[in-house]
């Protein structure tokens, strides 16, 4: 019970806790979750994927304004958000559960020109693009949200609050080391993590507004109209973190993200990475989104979900 109320104390702003607090509650909603979450099964990283493969089609401005639309159509792929995604969870399996900040930095980068190489027309930037084919690893200070809309599974991985925002802070630092490309990685990765461990949207708001300071008063009817492609973190993730604090369940939440447009592969990729979180992820679209994608991407998803299992065994 204590754990509780330093948690809401926190999370509504009213005290701050150390870092062994932060653990303390963070085990605590850690042992209250289990397989299911609020009642559905839990996934891990598919939601990314399938939010990129069906926001897709409705990049570069071609959202149709509205929730109501088609999943698939002409047009849906996985697209550099994908394989990204699957980059840093291969990335992340290989630095093991007490990941070290050296060797892990060097894994996201030689994952990432792998995967990157591997799957060259996937649509990267252009900046990202050009690093990707260098021999240069040094980040090159982008505040892209490429460093959100790949995050994912840090936000999964680890048991404490601390572990996942710093893991988190490294897939950024590869590449998008701007302040703005951190942040974005960062609050990704924890409301994933808040979302995993059964705390809700009221609290999960009130963490994102205190700790990353971005604007969430706002409403999708508010925003939509005037929302267009734009490919930074700080006007992509706060619109996708209000998407899905107003969904009412996944799928409310992936066609409220696809109806405001912007950057839609990625917006959507980063509200459905939360949703899958907080809501897990309908069968019917899992299976969709497995079927369309390729089977080496199969492979890492099928380690990751064992490592999440035999973790949660020991
Ligand atoms: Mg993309």
């Amino acid at each position: 019970m204590l754990e509780i109320l330093l948690a809401r104390r926190f999370l509504l702003g009213k005290c701050r806790l150390t870092g062994d607090q932060l653990c303390v509650i963070g085990s605590y909603y850690k042992n209250r979750s289990n397989e299911t979450i609020r009642g559905k099964r839990c996934e891990n990283m598919v939601g990314a994927m399938l939010g990129d493969i069906i926001g897709s089609r409705f990049e570069f401005d071609r959202s149709p304004k509205t929730k109501e639309f088609d999943y698939f159509g002409r047009g849906s792929m996985y697209t550099d958000d994908t394989v990204m995604t699957v980059a840093v969870a291969d990335a992340l399996l290989e630095a093991g559960p007490s990941p070290k900040e050296k060797k892990t930095k060097e894994l996201l980068v030689r994952k990432m020109k792998l995967w990157g190489k591997r799957y060259i027309n996937a649509g990267y930037g252009v900046r990202f693009y050009d690093w990707l084919l260098s021999d240069d690893e040094s980040p090159y200070g982008s505040y892209g949200n490429g460093s959100a809309m790949r995050v994912s599974a840090a936000g999964w991985l680890y048991e404490t609050w601390e572990q996942t925002r710093t893991v988190a802070r490294w897939t950024a630092e590869v590449t998008h080391n701007h302040p703005k490309g951190i942040k974005g990685a960062e609050a990704t990765a924890s409301v994933i993590w808040l979302a995993r461990n059964g705390i809700g949207k009221e609290e999960i708001r009130s963490y994102v507004e205190q700790e990353y300071h971005y604007d969430l008063s706002r409403t999708c009817d508010e925003i939509r109209p005037n929302y267009y492609h734009v490919e930074s973190c700080q006007k992509t993730v706060p619109e996708a973190i209000i998407a899905f604090l107003e969904g009412e369940n996944f799928e409310d939440v992936l066609r409220t993200a696809v109806s405001l447009g912007g950057d839609c592969d990625t917006l959507t990729d980063i509200s459905c990475s939360m949703a899958e979180a907080y809501y897990g992820l309908p069968e019917e679209l899992r299976r969709e989104c497995v079927a369309r994608i390729e089977e080496d991407m199969l492979d890492v998803l099928k380690r990751f979900e064992e490592k999440r299992i035999a973790r949660k065994k020991s």
